[in-house]
């Protein structure tokens, strides 16, 4: 099967499962309608019987304007039953169109199933991918494995001749390491790739501030509401940018790799994300780097020369936030230790926000006990030290950051 055969399927049964479930979702609202057009029916009944049996009513009498009151129920409820009968009709109407694909992949598990299929066979062709592709949105942290992902990206872009529909997007929340917006402007200009800068209203402390509490590690809106919401709308305005008359192709990369953690291993190296995709655009998660191990990572960087942020070299495996809600304590004692050597005021900005909201960081410790437990170390060890090339002297031995240091002097 073709490249674009098989994206045309996948978009097929994606249809076919949209109409199966509005379909569904008008029978159940079809049932509720009757049952509900039922209960009235039979209190209005009720009524009848009860006026007649008394021979008749008087228009003060309480039956009477129970009666009155069930006869307009009795309306409401025949007019909510012809809306939800419409809607049926409507929703059997679209899936009569989507029948052949129906028929083929019946149930919402064969569906899952082939697109699970096809997603997969599309990531073993990067090139074909990115030549059936129409807009190609590298989401870049800058962090290292963003910067892996990007030159992969980058690469099978020029391949395939195709490097032209390729972007870059960074999200700037304004409590990452400092630098961090800057190193993805350069790391997207050095391969002549456009950048774009999304900025949040309010940041993370903002969003802090307002809701008086920090987020944690089930609601992460620091991720969805700052980071994944505001993407969508520039995707939209790049979609229509295109001026397609047809549904745009749209490869979202990321930085995800399965080694990470067990969460990201589940994930897919292609998925749909059915979140951004639309009937003018069909848009798919790329996890171009999911099944490389942080030394493949880091291979990568030392001998492609690529910048990456020196934040790594202080002994921090991730470019993060400054203080991330999802770090330990040990990782949060080390960022703070950085912040101390690097005259960063995070540590009194954060604990004296924590201290405001009267809401701890984390849920099992404060961050002032985490500042508290850095100080204290600093006072016993000294401040902490690095080199540049520290993180590729961990990772790949002396030799690999030597040769690297002397690649990007
Ligand atoms: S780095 Fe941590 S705190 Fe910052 S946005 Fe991501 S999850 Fe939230």
């Amino acid at each position: 099967m073709s490249t674009e055969s098989a994206l045309r399927t996948i978009e097929l049964i994606r249809c076919a499962g949209k109409a199966a479930s509005a379909y569904r979702s008008a029978q159940k609202a079809l049932r509720e309608a009757h049952d509900e057009h039922s209960a009235v029916q039979a209190q209005l009944n009720h009524w009848n019987d009860h006026i007649h049996a008394m021979g008749g009513a008087d228009r003060a009498s309480p039956a009477h304007s129970a009666l009155l009151s069930a006869v307009q129920e009795h309306q409401e409820t025949e007019r909510k039953l012809r809306k939800a009968e419409a809607r049926l009709q409507r929703a059997s109407t679209t899936t009569q169109g989507h029948r052949p694909a129906l028929n083929r992949y019946p149930t919402e598990r064969t569906r899952r199933r082939a697109t699970t299929v096809l997603l997969d066979r599309l990531a073993d062709y990067p090139v074909d991918l990115i030549r059936a592709a129409d807009l190609i949105i590298i989401q870049t942290s800058s962090g290292k494995d963003s910067l892996v992902a990007m030159h992969r990206t980058v690469t099978a872009a020029q391949a395939a001749g195709c490097l032209h529909k390729v972007r870059v997007m960074h999200c700037d929340l304004g409590s990452e390491w400092p630098g961090v917006a800057e190193l993805a402007r350069r790391q997207a200009e050095h391969y002549g790739i456009p950048f774009h800068l999304v900025t949040p209203d309010g940041g993370f402390l903002g969003m802090v501030e307002n809701r008086q509490m920090w987020p944690d590690a089930k609601r992460r809106l620091c991720t969805s509401a700052l980071k994944r919401d505001p993407t969508g709308p520039v995707i939209t305005t790049w979609v229509g940018e295109l001026g397609l008359d047809r549904q745009a192709i749209v490869l979202n990369v990321m930085g995800v790799r399965g080694a990470e953690s067990a969460s990201r291993a589940l994930k897919a190296r292609l998925a749909l994300d059915s979140r951004t995709t639309s009937a003018n655009r069909l848009v798919l998660t790329w996890n171009i780097i999911h099944g490389l191990s942080e030394e493949d990572v880091w291979q990568d960087i030392a001998s492609n020369g690529l910048e990456y942020h020196p934040i790594y070299d202080t002994g921090l495996e991730r470019l993060s936030c400054v203080y991330c809600v999802l770090a330990g304590p040990d990782w949060l004692i080390l960022a703070t230790r950085v912040c101390f050597a690097l005259e960063l005021p995070h540590p009194q900005t954060f604990t004296e926000l924590e201290r405001r909201i009267g809401h701890s960081f984390k849920l099992d410790f404060t961050l002032n006990a985490i500042v508290a437990a850095a100080r204290m170390l600093d006072a016993i060890e000294g401040p902490i030290t690095w080199r540049r090339g520290d993180a590729l002297r961990r990772h790949l031995g002396p030799a690999a950051a030597d040769q690297y240091l002397a690649l990007t002097r």
